[in-house]
Parts: structure tokens; sequence; C-alpha cells
């Protein structure tokens, strides 16, 4: 199951393999670039509804697995339910976030001379 903070785990890895051999039928070609090298997140992403009440404890969300286009990342979102995931675990007194959501930017060189 992935960590509190949506990480996948190994078995989480195993799980998605076996959908994968099941559904991906190679080449999956990109609709928009036509080249054929995907990447995954390593995490589960949460989508809410577009609702006022979407942010409440309890209320409905959609759990997905984000396949990105290595090329010109177009994404696409697979169900993680569906895929067979189970929901993430609970945090635990010990928890510390091990993977961060988003990579820093590239720090460009100075232009001062
Ligand atoms: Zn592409």
């Amino acid at each position: 199951m992935p960590d509190e903070h949506g990480a996948l785990s190994e078995a989480d890895l195993a799980i998605i393999r076996k959908w994968w051999d099941q559904h991906w039928r190679e080449p999956v070609v990109c609709p928009v670039c036509k080249t054929s090298e995907w990447r995954m997140a390593n995490h589960v992403l949460k989508v809410h509804r577009h609702g006022f009440d979407a942010f409440k404890d309890g209320t409905t969300i959609y759990p997905y697995i984000v396949v990105m286009c290595a090329t010109c990342a177009h994404t696409m979102f697979f169900n993680s339910a569906k895929i067979g995931l189970p929901p993430p675990s609970a945090p635990t007194s010990s928890s510390t976030a091990r993977n961060p959501l988003f990579l820093p930017l590239p720090q460009f060189p100075s232009t001062k001379g």
C-alpha cells in the first residue's frame, strides 16, 4: 500500500507491473508527439471533485497512477483502485516525508558578469 505520503512501495509496484502486463500493449504511442517512451510518477495522486465541499474529510476522491510521456510530458491517469492498489496507510508518529512532491527547478547560471 502507498505510505501516508502516497509514495509507492515495492508491493505496489508489483501490483502495477502485473496490471501493466495484462493491459499495456506495445507500442503505446503518445497522441501528441508520437514517441513511445513513458515514465511513471512515484506517488499515487488523488483528484478531488470540482465542488465546494471537495476538501472536506470523508469526501469522494479519485486515486490515480500517473504515466507521463518522457518527451513532451503528455500525461495519462490510471485509476489506482481499479488497478488493485489499496488505499494509503495512516500516518505514524515517526512519519517524515521521504519523497518531494515536486523536484526543484534547475539552477540557471547567473547572467551578471
Ligand atoms: Zn509525447
